[in-house]
């Protein structure tokens, strides 16, 4: 009873009753269609939930300052080569006053085995004089102040925001996109399109699902030779595929 109530009122909020052009039995299909996706994604929630309880970044910081920049090298490389680096990093600019006064030549230096180093080190720079700048020497705690950071788009703060303040935000990389699409749960083709149909689907305790998407991903769930006769769910896989956004 609990659980249908659950699903009306999520059904209650889909766009299908705005589409008051549709014929009865049109409208009659689209529910059920809908309740059946939304009981997919349900149970897929509540699996994934049970399975990684407690499922955070692998990424190593101790403060939001560290936090950041740890994200900001991920992009596109591994955490644990992020993990490498960063210490170095962290000791010699503790703050976003000391890495604002940095030059490009030492910051490049420290992260060079990191994919993008140079890129990654011109924004770091920026970020941190941003940082000092326009907030008061504060990273900013919302999504929105946090974008206006050179480098930092809206799958970063959103990780960022979840990981730190566990607010409840979607954040789709790599393994979150091949995840959600091996279990039928997107079918977008941009990673900002699939948080948006995650974000529909799940509706809450987006920041822990980002993360044990992740965890899954990238040990259980990889882009090639996935361990599927171990898979708690591959009742719900409906292809083996290597999906990447575009
Ligand atoms: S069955 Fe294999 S490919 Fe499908 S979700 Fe599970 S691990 Fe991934």
């Amino acid at each position: 009873m609990g659980r249908n109530k659950i699903l009306l009122d999520k059904l209650a909020h889909e766009d299908i009753y705005l589409h008051n052009t549709l014929s009865e039995s049109e409208i009659e299909h689209n529910i059920t269609q809908n309740r059946s996706r939304l009981q997919r994604a349900e149970e897929i929630k509540q699996r994934f939930l049970q399975k990684y309880q407690n499922a955070k970044t692998e990424l190593q910081y101790s403060n939001i300052y560290e936090l950041l920049i740890a994200v900001m090298l991920s992009a596109q490389c591994t955490d644990k080569r992020v993990n490498l680096v960063t210490p170095t990093l962290f000791a010699k600019y503790p703050n976003t006053r000391a890495l604002s006064e940095a030059t490009f030549e030492e910051v490049s230096a420290i992260i060079k085995s990191i994919s993008f180093f140079n890129v990654k080190a011109r924004h770091l720079i920026a970020m941190a004089k941003s940082v000092e700048k326009d907030f008061g020497g504060n990273i900013p705690m919302n999504q929105r102040d946090l974008m206006k950071l050179q480098g930092v788009g809206q799958k970063s703060a959103n990780v960022v925001l979840g990981e730190f303040l566990h607010l409840n935000y979607m954040a789709v990389d790599t393994h979150v996109f091949r995840v959600s699409h091996r279990l039928s749960l997107s079918s977008s083709i941009s990673a900002i399109e699939t948080e948006k149909d995650l974000v529909r689907l799940f509706k809450d305790h987006l920041n822990l699902l980002h993360q044990a998407f992740v965890l899954f991903g990238r040990y259980e769930c990889k882009a090639t030779k996935p361990n599927c006769p171990d898979c708690f769910v591959s009742d719900f896989c409906i292809s083996k595929q290597n999906f990447k956004p575009r």
